[in-house]
């Protein structure tokens, strides 16, 4: 039977000795990362008081188990993310540290008043709930979304909730599900260019597929932001980028963020290059001119960084919420 709790404990496991093998396989300039990248630590009184209190809670957080290096400034903005549906995807992208395996159906409903919890926990404004792809399930964990969506709004409705999910195999019943439970963002990855798609992700995942999905969440729920998310550094030029913002706008896609694409392990994909800070600028600059409503682009920025930057904007702008 599918265990939760040892499958966290393996995925750490292996994710240490993966870093440990990609330290010592790392003598040639194109691996090493430029300064940038280097980032302050988490540390004080404050970051381990909610350390333990989470752990109490038995509450694990993506920021923490993905090393992310923005977590200080992420967490101090009252923002985290939590990743339901297990730790093991039934779909092996080429980028993707994650395990693949098979998880036999398996649901932890115990991730519905986690996720609450989490919420109350970190005082959070806002929560980021990601999760393994699930094609496993009959409803590709659809249903499972809109619980945990519920579930926060109902214990702690001052938390905005923003959804980074799976295709659902692009299937209208499961995505009514999700966007019914209405989340305020839904965010789904196209996570490169057309070109390198079938190099990069699944052979089940698809460009075209993921612009039917924003487009299908778009048109049905119109008040709701939908966002996508491109790793750069994996073989594409500019005007392949260029052309994916033209796609990405065509379904009326809201947000765009820009990250650098890191290798996890030698096993993955190489990094083909790391571009610098100013070209992360001039892509944000082109995706305002395309008509992004926000954009954030950088080498560090994930799908998740300082989502909540998205909320400033809009009182910014005069919007009450
Ligand atoms: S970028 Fe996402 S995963 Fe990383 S710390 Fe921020 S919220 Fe967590």
């Amino acid at each position: 039977m599918y265990d939760y709790d040892e499958q966290r404990e393996k995925i750490r496991q292996k994710r240490e000795k993966a870093q440990e093998l990609l330290r010592a396989k790392r003598p040639s300039n194109l691996e090493k990362k430029p300064d940038w990248f280097k980032v302050r630590l988490p540390g004080g009184d404050n970051y381990k008081d909610l350390k333990k209190n989470l752990r109490e809670n038995k509450i694990w957080t993506v920021c923490e188990e993905a090393s992310c290096p923005n977590l200080s400034e992420c967490w101090a903005a009252k923002t985290a993310t939590m990743m339901i549906l297990g730790g093991t995807c039934t779909r092996a992208c080429k980028f993707c540290h994650v395990d693949t395996g098979n998880p036999q159906g398996v649901i932890n409903e115990e991730e519905i008043a986690n996720a609450a919890n989490m919420a109350k926990v970190m005082s959070l404004n806002y929560l980021v709930i990601t999760s393994v792809d699930r094609d496993d399930l009959p409803d590709f964990g659809a249903s499972h979304f809109a619980k945990v969506i519920e579930s926060v709004r109902t214990h702690h409705p001052s938390t905005f909730v923003e959804v980074l999910i799976p295709d659902f195999n692009g299937v209208e019943e499961h995505m009514l599900t999700l966007g019914n439970a209405r989340p305020f963002v839904i965010a789904q990855n196209i996570e490169t260019v057309e070109r390198l798609t079938h190099v990069v992700r699944d052979r089940r995942a698809g460009y075209t597929k993921t612009l039917d999905c924003l487009k299908f969440y778009k048109e049905k729920f119109p008040k709701t932001t939908t966002k996508t998310s491109v790793m750069v550094g994996l073989g594409e030029t500019l005007d392949e980028l260029i052309e994916c913002m033209d796609d990405l706008r065509s379904v009326d896609c809201d947000i765009i963020t820009f990250g650098q694409y890191l290798r996890p392990t030698p096993r993955h994909l190489p990094v083909t290059r790391y571009y610098k800070p100013e070209e992360f600028e001039e892509l944000k600059n082109i995706a305002y001119e395309k008509g992004f409503k926000f954009v954030a682009s950088g080498p560090l920025v994930r799908s998740s960084y300082k989502a909540a930057d998205y909320l400033k904007h809009l009182r910014d702008q005069g919007f009450d919420i």
